[in-house]
């Protein structure tokens, strides 16, 4: 399929292209680089940059490519400032999301991919969270994201666009030869704080919170190779021939890990200390979320090929050691 992959240069869109060339896909990226980077996307894949909400632009670009499904990672995603600049996070997670799918609806483009979040649930009442259980965000990221899956549900009934939307857990990690990983600015993801406090580029990895209701004190989250997530997202493909097929899929390993388990892996893998800040807890995080993906295993045949943190935390660690300084590009 001729795929547009908006935010095909960001951490997970970039891992996406290069699980899309593997199937025999021909991805296209379409970024604004204003988090992604022009180096995560391989040279042999045509890069388009524009702004989602530039309706212009996009209707230049649909009028003259004929694109099969369009795959969507152009979000913000930050929890703490979308708390504090909500409209940012509406304009670009919502308005431009809407404006993309007209588009594309309006020059016959009726397949679409859309990366959710387990953020959708807020503090869930039981788990592991099923896609069934209610969603309630606490946050406006979570809320962006839930006010798109519902208009991605009117538009599969109304107009019979067909879908499937992906609520992550935790990703991480990075391509398995570390030519290509996790590179955001600022930084507030755990594995990659943790690696910076080893290799010490930070004096120390801030763990957040050690009062939690969990077995060691610290939250427990489910961490998903972002590979995994990107060959769910393929194997959802054949699956939208229909029209007005609407699929959400939770996808996780289900494996619940604490904060200190995933610095206990980090030292291991990398056979540094992890120094460390005990601080208080951060505001909005849950205890403890993790995934049933039981539902995207029975319908799309997905595995998850890393199912232990060890194995996660490697890949990460070779994309590190092998790009310190990241891209480079900031
Ligand atoms: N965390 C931490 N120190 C950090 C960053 C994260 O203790 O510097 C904790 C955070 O409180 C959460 C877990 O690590 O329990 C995962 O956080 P991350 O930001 O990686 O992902 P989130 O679960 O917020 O999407």
């Amino acid at each position: 399929m001729k795929v547009l992959v908006a935010g095909g240069a960001g951490y997970i869109g970039s891992h996406c292209v290069r699980q899309l060339t593997a199937a025999g896909h021909e991805p296209v990226v379409l970024d604004n680089l204003a988090y992604g980077h022009r180096s995560a996307v391989p040279a042999n894949v045509r890069f388009l940059e524009a702004n989602l909400g530039d309706t212009v632009a996009l209707d230049r670009i649909f009028a003259a490519e004929k694109f099969d499904l369009v795959m969507h990672f152009a979000a913000f995603c930050y929890v703490g400032e979308s708390v504090k600049a909500p409209m940012k996070y509406y304009i670009n997670n919502c308005s431009a999301t809407y404006a993309l799918l007209e588009t594309m609806m309006r020059h016959g483009v009726m397949k679409f991919v859309f990366s959710s979040t387990c953020a959708t649930f807020g503090v869930p009442a039981k788990l592991p969270l099923t896609e069934d259980m209610p969603q309630a965000p606490i946050n406006p990221y979570g809320q962006t994201k839930l006010d798109v899956e519902n208009a991605l549900k009117a538009l599969a009934h109304g107009q019979g666009l067909s879908f499937a939307t992906f609520r992550y857990f935790n990703a991480a990690g990075a391509a398995e030869d570390g030519s290509i990983g996790e590179d955001h600015d600022p930084e507030t993801h755990l594995i990659p704080l943790a690696i910076w406090a080893a290799q010490g580029k930070r004096p120390a990895l801030e763990v957040f919170g050690t009062d939690y209701p969990t077995p060691d004190g610290t939250c427990l989250r489910d961490y998903v190779h972002v590979d995994d997530l990107s060959r769910a997202h393929i194997a959802a493909f054949d699956r939208l021939a229909q029209p007005g097929t609407a699929l959400f899929y939770n996808l996780g390993t289900g494996q619940p890990t604490s904060v200190l388990e995933v610095i206990k892996a980090v030292e291991k893998v990398t056979g540094l200390k992890v120094p460390v800040k005990y601080s208080p807890r951060r505001e909005g995080d849950p205890p403890a979320l993790y995934a049933n993906s039981a539902k995207a295993q029975a319908d799309l045949g997905w595995k998850p090929k890393f199912m232990t943190i060890g194995s996660i935390v490697e890949t990460a660690w070779r994309w590190h050691k092998a790009k310190p300084g990241g891209y480079g590009d900031r």
